[in-house]
């Protein structure tokens, strides 16, 4: 796995960027749009396809993001369509785009700035733009109408990789000419285009190269030549030929219907999934055993939100960036939504407090797979000057990085849930069995038996209290974190991290966190446990001035469910001996990530759950598939 690498780009006469080690033009070097529309979105049958379109999405792949001048037209297309036909049953637009060298920020800001006309969409998409890492970045633009899902890296890498519940109905084939870039044009990227297709899917490139027309045909395509843009003579648009009646019911062009979800939980793996999926159009009841949302591991005053990255490019350290990125967009997008949390993406600050923490982070250095965007090297002047206070030690920062308040999001998310059609929730409501009918699942309370068609389970530390789940390794680690009072504090603007984490103050008190107990088995408060607490933040950070007064105010407790490879059980679960009942999903072990992967796994449950397009590579949703601990085949 290697780091990316920016496009090298420069400006021609006319003002088009070119990219400089192809000696190609980004888009028409008339500055306009027209050429995109004709070929990209006329030849596609766009937006007219959209008015009849028998689902409640619409999915466009494209080779080659570029400066999104494509998708930008596609999305503003969408917008009017949408405003034409408010009720037609297309409501969404997922567009997955590939690209290889992503243009760096400052870049993509000059090159979307003659498109005037697009000016809003060019807005959110800066907003939403992530930094260079590889994989699949979703960005949730017009409140999640439109989702772009930039697939970074090597098309011809990546398109094997990405599920076939991802097909597509339509295809902007793009790129640089095949004679100025071959290695793109592979027989194998037609035939992964033809993969991801259904009967019915269309496609449009620019170009007439043989080795695109035989490519295309021997993937499986038909084609047809027709008149190219203004003087150009001709461009290409074929089909997938295959009539529908001749398929397998699962890649037939059908209408997917998802049965209502009961969720078994109430902390921010619960609630985050509820969200998604009644985004979707699907009810949610949610069955929670406490008095109210957030009473485990989510009940947090504060909590950091940061990726966890290791020294090099692994496949966990770039889910970490998925989900970073997923997390940061998400809690923007539910303050826009009116949600009323704390926020603040004030940096983290992450000292190498120990001799390990110090030579981890010089082999990051030395490493430097990771954009500057997402961390920089600080020296202990660099690091005080960010964090506002005396520090001793330098560290890594992470300026995008932040604080939220787990507690006060859940509940306001609950809140905002509780106004939306198709969603209950009931309280004291703890399932203490369960078991599997032809109809679906009961549920059985101490004094009730529910029932559920589908059912999620994301009940965090008490996941294997349940019988199916007995046999999973998912561990319950107490944590204690400590609020303070600290008069000295007070000029702290960052989040500090060591082995443990101090943050900013909230309402007047400091979180300070947080034990790490393997063996306790009562979440009751214990004094110990702050001394500790105080004593490792001292002790690391080498007893700065401002830490002599330190006054616990309160402090809570809870157990966190964590799983032995650190990265969370979330997808389908197959229960030995129970045959093949209704599905049951799960959602746990989130450990002390919660906030960094709730969003994004909600997102990939829901889009598994819906039958939409999915922000998760194959391998990526393997590493985190239940069935790594479980014989039973499972996907
Ligand atoms: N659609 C773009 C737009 O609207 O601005 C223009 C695309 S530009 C003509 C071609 C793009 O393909 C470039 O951004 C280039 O970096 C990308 N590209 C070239 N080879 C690639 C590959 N092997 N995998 C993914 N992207 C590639």
């Amino acid at each position: 796995m290697s780091a990316l690498s920016h496009a090298r780009i420069h400006f021609n006469a006319q003002g088009t960027p070119v990219a400089t080690d192809f000696d190609d033009i980004y888009f028409s070097n008339d500055g306009g749009l027209a050429e995109t529309d004709y070929v990209f979105l006329q030849q596609n049958g766009l937006p007219e396809r959209w008015y009849t379109h028998p689902r409640p999405w619409f999915h466009v792949l494209e080779t080659g993001f570029g400066t999104g001048a494509n998708f930008l037209l596609c999305w503003q297309r969408f917008r009017e369509y949408r405003r034409q036909y408010p009720d037609a049953r297309c409501q969404r637009l997922y567009f997955s785009s590939f690209e290889k060298y992503p243009l760096s920020r400052a870049d993509l800001t000059q090159a979307l700035s003659v498109h005037t006309e697009l000016a809003p969409l060019c807005q959110q998409l800066l907003a939403a733009y992530p930094p260079a890492t590889a994989g699949c970045q979703r960005l949730l633009l017009d409140g999640g109408q439109v989702m772009l899902d930039l697939w970074l890296g090597d098309v011809n890498a990546l398109l094997p990789t990405v599920p076939e519940q991802n097909r597509v109905d339509a295809i902007f084939l793009d790129g640089f000419a095949p004679a100025k870039n071959p290695d793109m044009w592979q027989p194998g990227l037609f035939q992964q285009l033809f993969r991801l297709s259904y009967p019915g899917t269309r496609l449009a490139t620019f170009t007439c190269a043989g080795v695109v027309k035989r490519g295309l045909s021997e993937a499986g395509f038909q084609l047809t030549k027709v008149k190219g843009f203004g003087k150009k003579r001709e461009m290409l648009i074929a089909w997938h030929p295959q009539p529908a009646e001749s398929l397998s019911p699962d890649r037939q062009h059908s209408v997917p219907v998802s049965d209502p979800v009961t969720i078994i939980g109430g902390g921010l793996a619960a609630l985050t999934t509820a969200y998604a999926l009644l985004r979707r159009g699907i009810a949610v009841t949610l069955l929670c055993a406490d008095a109210e949302v957030a009473q485990g591991a989510s009940h947090n005053r504060q909590g950091a939100l940061y990726p966890n990255l290791p020294v090099k490019l692994t496949p966990q350290g770039l889910f970490h960036c998925q989900a970073f990125w997923q997390a940061r967009q998400f809690y923007q997008h539910c303050r826009q939504l009116g949600l009323d949390f704390p926020l603040d993406y004030c940096g983290v600050l992450h000292l190498a407090s120990t001799e390990q923490l110090a030579e981890r982070q010089q082999k990051m250095a030395e490493a430097a797979v990771w954009p500057a965007e997402l961390l920089q090297f600080v020296d202990a002047a660099a690091a005080t000057e960010l964090a506002g206070v005396s520090l001793q030690q330098g560290g890594i920062f992470l300026p995008l990085a932040g604080w939220l308040a787990p507690q006060a999001f859940c509940q306001a998310l609950w809140r905002y849930l509780s106004t939306q059609p198709g969603f209950s929730s009931q309280f004291n409501c703890r399932v203490e069995q369960l078991s599997a009918h032809a109809d679906g699942w009961r549920l059985h309370t101490a004094t009730t038996t529910l029932t559920a068609q589908q059912l999620l389970v994301a009940n965090g530390a008490d996941l294997t209290r349940l019988a199916p789940f007995a046999a999973l390794p998912v561990n319950r680690v107490r944590g204690q974190v400590s609020h303070v009072e600290a008069p000295d504090l007070a000029p702290l603007r960052t989040v500090i991290c060591h082995k443990g984490y101090l943050t900013p103050a909230w309402q007047g008190l400091h979180c300070i966190g947080a034990t790490f107990d393997r063996t306790a088995d009562t979440a009751q408060l214990m004094d110990t446990d702050d001394t500790q607490n105080i004593a490792e933040l001292r002790q690391q950070l080498q007893a700065p001035d401002w830490s002599q007064r330190l006054m616990v105010n309160s402090a809570k407790a809870a157990f966190r469910a964590t799983v032995p490879d650190h990265l969370p059980l979330c997808g389908r679960y197959h229960p030995e001996n129970t045959g093949e009942p209704a599905p049951l999903w799960l959602n746990v072990g989130l450990g002390a990530r919660g906030l960094l992967f709730a969003p994004l796994l909600a997102e990939y449950l829901a889009a598994v759950i819906s039958g939409e397009p999915r922000p998760l590579s194959q391998s990526t949703a393997n590493l985190l598939s239940p069935a790594r601990f479980n014989k039973k085949a499972a996907t």
